[in-house]
């Protein structure tokens, strides 16, 4: 399959993501997790990014683009792919066409998770994550069998520097003003699926109905 994950951070995307892979070997590409590795490994990508995401900005549409135009075009993209947390702005996914168009790649379509702003919000101050493997956890209904330690690969699980109240509100903010368009914008290009996100079990069930697998 290869489809645009789009929704509110905390909409269940990188979890949605996460289950479709075991479906058909497609894998999951998180532009967020690229660019956290980045930071983490201190190259200069995650320099020139490491200031916005902390503050819950964007970081630029030419760094992003620079990204996604050389891993679109690694071999492990060729079973199909999931995109989670790109394209974020309008000038993204007009690029994203471009590049689809010259790589001769065509989209199953844009799956929009849809969650409540309330749930949303409960669930990226409960969410902590893997630092080495990037696994997604919650406090209150999924959390570690060992307090803090990843129940895959033992590393630590922690709460993001971007998800503290104050980078949560600004994050929401910045998707309302600059992903939110992206819903009318694919939606005229006849690509958008609005999908029930009430949890992610239930969002894999709609994508699997709309692409006739079972
Ligand atoms: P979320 O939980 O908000 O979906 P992500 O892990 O996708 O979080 O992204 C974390 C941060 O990485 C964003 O707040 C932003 O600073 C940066 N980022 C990720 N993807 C993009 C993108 N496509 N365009 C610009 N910035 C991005
Ligand atoms: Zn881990």
């Amino acid at each position: 399959m290869r489809l645009i994950l789009l929704g509110a951070p905390g909409a269940g995307k990188g979890t949605v993501a996460k289950m479709l892979t075991d479906l058909d070997g497609s894998i999951q590409i998180s532009t967020g997790d690229i660019l956290r590795s980045a930071v983490k490994a201190g190259t200069d990508l995650g320099k020139q990014a490491e200031a916005a995401m902390k503050a819950g900005e964007l970081v630029s549409d030419e760094l992003i683009m620079g990204i996604m135009e050389e891993r679109l075009q690694e071999n492990d993209c060729a079973a199909g792919f999931l995109l989670d947390g790109f394209p974020r702005t309008i000038p993204q996914a007009v690029d994203l066409k471009g590049l689809l168009s010259k790589l001769g790649i065509k989209l199953d379509g844009v799956m929009n998770l849809n969650v409540s702003r309330d749930v949303i919000l409960d669930r990226l101050i409960t969410r902590r994550t893997c630092v080495d493997c990037g696994e997604i956890y919650n406090v209150k209904n999924n959390p570690p069998a060992k307090e803090g330690v990843c129940n895959k690969c033992v590393g630590a699980v922690v709460q993001r520097d971007d998800e503290t109240e104050e980078a949560i509100s600004k994050r929401l903010d910045v998707f309302e003003e600059q992903t939110a368009p992206l819903v009318g914008h694919y939606e005229s290009e006849g690509l958008l699926v609005d999908i029930e996100a009430t949890s992610s079990v239930v969002a894999v069930d709609a994508i699997k109905r709309f692409l006739k697998i079972d």
